[in-house]
């Protein structure tokens, strides 16, 4: 790669690293909580699986009938030979467990036992009914409208590996094969910080200059969709010695340290200096947009994210770095996430530089991606976030890009909303 020098005219700066080699080092410096528990399914939701769980039974557990209908075998059936006389029933829970011989049928409800000696069930709109017999009016196949044990699930299979995040479904799985408790990994902690003179509490009424702390909010919303144990240990004001006695306590107490702002290189931003003093920084700028200064590191054991003040870049650092370390804390084994390629419908402006996390609109016509960005995208501007619906992403080698350009598009989530 031809290596473009720093100046004025782009946004190159030799001291920071890329985002892959950010994300790198990030993982490389986390380990999974290897401690783990267990829990009542209904507990599980987002937990992450500590083993493989396999069935001990097969789904379904009996050979049984997936319609209303007849069982008969169909060795003794022909277009002549098909009036059967119904000796019995089987219902879901309530078996018939006898013999059914030649010319013989039972009557079977869906979920309802077909036993051994039947191989076949013909509807019950497909029979015409007198007295105790039956006509079968269609043609018949072995096996026919028939759930056989372990369709759905074999005795012994893995069902879920260690590593899968449980969801819904999974909860659903667990309860079909009778299982009420699952090892996950322990919750870690993670703490967060806002850092800043200007901010002020959502309860009270704010004066020119000052600015209500929404970082904490965020961050806790972020955090909540993870199975993370979270502290919130409010603001501390820009002050050397208020900022180090804060990040000490805070960072004995917990496995990641989050804190927000003063991380740049203003007279105001302690945030690296304080990590210097009381751990060790691995890198403080990332080449990426909104999020360059952005200090990663540790204090003692607890893992340091000190993201940039700026609520949007808030959002895109913690989706691109604190994701990714969580996710491996946590134990959770990343689906793959898609990327897809979109038209762009208008002009972006762009420097050359910096690997760029713009927020876009996705839209889909006549079965093409279009793609423009949701408003202005100062990274103080969280609406643009808000309108948004994918990540636009540029990289660093990229300059102005036109209406037409084919560029990478990042969806937040693939709902059908997305699509006009
Ligand atoms: P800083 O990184 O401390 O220079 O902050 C950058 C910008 O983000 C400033 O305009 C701050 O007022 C704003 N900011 C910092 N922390 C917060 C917060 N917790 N909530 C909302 N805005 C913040
Ligand atoms: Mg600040």
């Amino acid at each position: 790669m031809n290596k473009i020098k720093d100046n004025c005219f782009n946004d190159f700066d030799s001291n920071a690293i890329s985002v892959e080699i950010a994300v790198q080092k990030i993982l490389r410096s986390i380990k999974t909580k290897a401690s783990s528990e267990r829990v009542k399914i209904k507990q599980a939701l987002g937990r992450v699986l500590a083993e493989d769980i396999k069935s001990t039974i097969n789904v379904p557990n009996y050979k049984n009938s997936a319609m209303d209908g007849y069982a008969i075998n169909v060795e003794d059936f022909s277009q002549e030979n098909n009036i059967y006389k119904c000796i019995g029933e089987s219902f879901a829970g309530d078996p018939y467990t006898n013999k059914v011989g030649i010319n013989k049928a039972i009557k079977v409800m869906t979920g309802g036992l077909v036993p051994d000696s039947c191989n076949a069930v013909i509807m019950k709109e497909l029979v015409k009914i007198k007295n105790n017999m039956i006509e079968i009016q269609s043609k018949v196949v072995k096996d026919q409208n028939i759930r056989f044990p372990g369709e759905d699930i074999k005795k012994n299979q893995k069902v879920l590996l260690k590593g899968n995040e449980i969801d819904e479904i999974d909860i659903g799985i667990l309860a079909s094969l009778g299982i009420e408790y699952i090892p996950v990994y322990k919750k870690p902690t993670i703490g967060f910080i806002s850092t800043g003179d200007e901010l002020v509490s959502i309860k009270k009424s704010i004066k020119p200059s000052q600015v209500y702390d929404s970082n904490r909010y965020l961050l806790h919303g972020l955090l909540t969709k993870y199975p993370v144990a979270i502290k919130d240990y409010g603001v501390v004001k820009d002050k050397l010695a208020s900022i180090k006695k804060k990040f000490d306590k805070a960072s004995s107490e917990c496995d990641v340290l989050i804190t927000t702002g003063g991380v740049s290189v203003g007279e105001a931003d302690f945030v690296k200096d304080v990590l210097t003093l009381l751990g060790k920084v691995s890198f403080w700028k990332i080449s990426v947009k909104p999020g360059r200064p952005l200090a990663f590191g540790k204090i003692k054991n607890c893992i340091f994210f000190g993201l940039p003040g700026n609520p949007v870049s808030v959002v895109v650092t913690f989706n691109l770095f604190v994701r990714s370390a969580v996710d491996k804390l946590v134990g959770k084994k990343n689906k793959n996430s898609l990327a897809l390629t979109a038209e762009l419908v208008s002009d972006i402006k762009k420097r050359k530089g910096r690997k760029e996390y713009k927020r876009g609109i996705l839209i889909s016509r006549n079965k093409k991606l279009f793609v423009k960005t949701s408003g202005s995208q100062g990274s103080n501007i969280l609406s643009s976030v808000k309108d948004a619906n994918c990540y636009i992403e540029l990289d660093e080698q990229m300059g102005q890009l036109k209406k037409g350009n084919s560029v990478k598009v990042l969806p937040f989530s693939l709902s059908s909303e997305h699509y006009e």
